[in-house]
């Protein structure tokens, strides 16, 4: 048993960030060989300061932690890489949040994806389900609607939070 109650700060969980950080830019890099794209430095910077985070960046967050890494960079250019990773599925908007996260999952056209997100500490778990796009399709056609994104974003309690919250006194 734990001694401490206190869930700590949501990024300093339980597994490596190292890996991450190395599958993240890992699928980036053979993104854009694929289709060509430049990676530029900063593209990748970026990349690399959002899969260390699991809980959503905003932009200006971005923009704090590049300069903490030595590098003054415009609010708009890290928006336009922003918009590039969202364009190339290699991160998400988080809607609700204003905010980004690094996709790690090769997603498929009819596949929805949701965002477990913790109220609490932030943290922002993705899970992605044919089931679920399955039955929104049929919802959708049945009401005649087109859907143009297939993303679902649902508040809750992570488990940590969770669990400091059943934990004694
Ligand atoms: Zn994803
Ligand atoms: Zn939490």
């Amino acid at each position: 048993m734990s001694a401490s109650a206190s869930p700590g700060p949501p990024e300093a969980h339980d597994h490596d960030h190292d890996q991450c950080v190395a599958g993240a830019v890992a699928r980036m890099e053979a993104c854009c060989a694929e289709k060509g794209l430049r990676l530029t430095p900063l593209r990748r910077h970026v990349m690399r300061i959002l899969a260390q985070s699991h809980v959503p960046l905003g932009a200006y967050e971005i923009v704090d932690r590049l300069a903490r890494d030595g590098e003054n960079v415009p609010p708009m250019s890290v928006y336009r890489v922003l918009d590039f990773l969202v364009a190339e599925r290699l991160a998400h908007r988080i809607e609700s949040r204003n905010a980004f996260l690094a996709c790690a999952h090769a997603h498929e056209a009819d596949e929805v994806v949701v965002f477990l997100i913790c109220e609490r500490c932030g943290l922002t778990k993705e899970v992605s389900s044919h089931a679920v796009g399955r039955d929104l399709a049929w919802a959708a056609r049945a009401s005649g609607f087109t859907p143009r994104q297939r993303v679902l974003e649902i508040a809750g309690l992570c488990v940590r939070c969770r669990e400091a919250d059943a934990a004694p006194q």
